[in-house]
């Protein structure tokens, strides 16, 4: 069974699954080939890239993720500022240091092979590595599929998809098993209990008390740390777009001495420049959280940061009740929809994010289980269709911008919530099948490809 915290993830940006997971593949196959002493006979490799990682990899990071993973690095531990530098010494030397440590023969033009016609039938985030010996026979091949919020799972793993991913079959060892929103507040209320508290008593199975706390400190932290990077850091934006960064402009120009003196208008702008912040940081291949992907990954640490500052009585009990909240109306949306893009376009993303962060936000100010829920579906409700069109597969159009919307949105929404104790016409679980249908039906060109939309009317300039 999936637990809240796994909807975190530290990493680097710029996409959950088209960087974090490629990282992950990448590292995982040289893992392989020394774990079964293969690596000795590996004189060179291939790595392979399918359908949307071959779309919009290039502007999403995917080539220098796989390479960076099979040198042996992972996304949490990696120094950002060697993305790039160690790339150039692969392509310079025409070979790789598998795991930093096997040098192997790897021609950047032609060994990184982009099959942009080419989905593979498993998933549209598909990856192929292989490995040859010196008379060219092939002696280790794997495949793994990037299923969002990095997120992996190899050829036989996605077969059993929702066993792998430990959204199946019952959980016999926890104490408030869900996996729909009317299963986890049914366990609220019969236990009069609290969504964090739930899914608190969920993971006290595997883990200590403190170590949750940790975990959940160490996530909130992360998304402190890249908001306040992002307002401080100024200049373009990689990738060729030629984008300026917004978010300490917009900051300088709202914040004042004391934070008291923030105007409750300005209030929900610095949320919305929190969110832009942490987004910028993530287009320029720094160090953010999935939440729950990197797309998205700037809206809930946006909410997160306004609640920080604009309410009193913010303890760390309050922060581990938002994460665990959040994280809690993540799983709903891994058991019941997805949030891959290349699946159900920005409705798993930035919709979901928004989601997450609205009933966090109620949850944290007093609200009820029922106000969580209505909170958590009104910002689903309202995110319905949203396609994803990256302009030159870049994570930064319109993604930045929506992320600063999206963390307004939800604050407005938590409010509204806060106001009425009546449940709506829609429930969550309604909103999250609706959303999964949708994602189902929207056509390839608007999931993560690249092909329409703003991507292709948008003139560069
Ligand atoms: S448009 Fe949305 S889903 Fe697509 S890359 Fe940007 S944030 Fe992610």
């Amino acid at each position: 069974m999936l637990g809240p915290l796994d909807m975190f993830a530290i990493g680097v940006g710029p996409s959950s699954s088209h960087t974090v997971g490629p990282m992950k593949a990448g590292l995982e196959f040289a893992t392989y080939l020394v774990q079964t002493g293969k690596v000795s006979r590996v004189k060179h490799i291939h790595a392979h890239l399918y359908g949307s990682l071959a779309l919009t990899g290039e502007g999403h990071g995917t080539f220098l993720a796989v390479l960076n993973g099979l040198a042996g690095q992972h996304p949490k531990t990696i120094d950002p500022d060697t993305i790039y530098s160690r790339v150039d010494e692969i392509k310079t030397n025409k070979a790789i240091l598998l795991k930093d440590q096997y040098k192997v023969n790897f021609d950047y033009d032609k060994d990184l092979l982009i099959h942009k016609d080419q989905f593979l039938p498993e998933h549209a985030n598909g990856m192929k590595f292989i490995a040859f010996d010196e008379s060219g026979e092939v002696i280790a091949e794997e495949e793994y599929f990037s299923i969002g919020g990095g997120f992996i799972l190899g050829k036989e793993q996605i077969q059993n998809r929702e066993e792998s991913e430990g959204i199946s079959g019952d959980s016999p060892n926890v104490p408030f098993p869900f996996k729909t929103a009317s299963e986890l507040f049914k366990h609220c209320q019969d236990n009069n209990m609290t969504v964090a508290q739930v899914v608190l008593n969920n993971e006290l199975v595997s883990k200590s008390r403190e170590q949750v706390y940790a975990e959940a400190l160490e996530i909130a932290e992360v998304m402190r740390y890249s908001v306040n990077r992002g307002i401080h850091n100024d200049g373009v934006l990689p990738g060729g777009l030629n984008v300026k960064r917004r978010a300490p402009q917009l900051y300088r120009k709202l914040i004042k001495d004391d934070l008291n003196l923030v105007s409750h208008q300005d209030r929900r702008l610095l949320a919305m420049t929190y969110a832009i912040a942490v987004n910028e940081e993530n287009a320029a291949f720094s160090r953010v959280v999935t939440a729950p992907t990197n797309g998205s990954a700037g809206t809930i640490p946006g909410v997160l940061e306004y609640y920080r500052n604009f309410y009193l009585g913010v303890t760390d009990e309050k922060i581990v009740e938002f994460i665990l909240t959040a994280g809690a109306i993540g799983n709903l949306y891994k058991y019941g929809a997805s949030i891959s893009a290349a699946e159900v376009g920005c409705q798993g993303e930035i919709g979901v994010a928004c989601s997450m962060a609205a009933g966090a936000l109620t949850a944290v100010l007093g609200g009820n289980t029922l106000q969580v829920e209505k909170a958590s579906e009104i910002a689903m409700e309202h995110c319905l269709g949203m396609t994803c069109d990256p302009i030159n597969g870049l994570v930064q159009i319109p993604c930045i911008e929506r992320n600063g919307v999206a963390a307004s949105k939800a604050i407005d929404i938590a409010k509204l919530s806060l106001l009425e104790n009546e449940p709506g016409k829609v429930s969550l679980d309604e909103v999250i099948h609706t959303m999964m249908e949708t994602g189902r039906d929207m056509s390839t060109r608007y999931k993560e490809t690249a092909l329409a939309g703003l991507a292709v009317n948008v003139v560069e300039c």
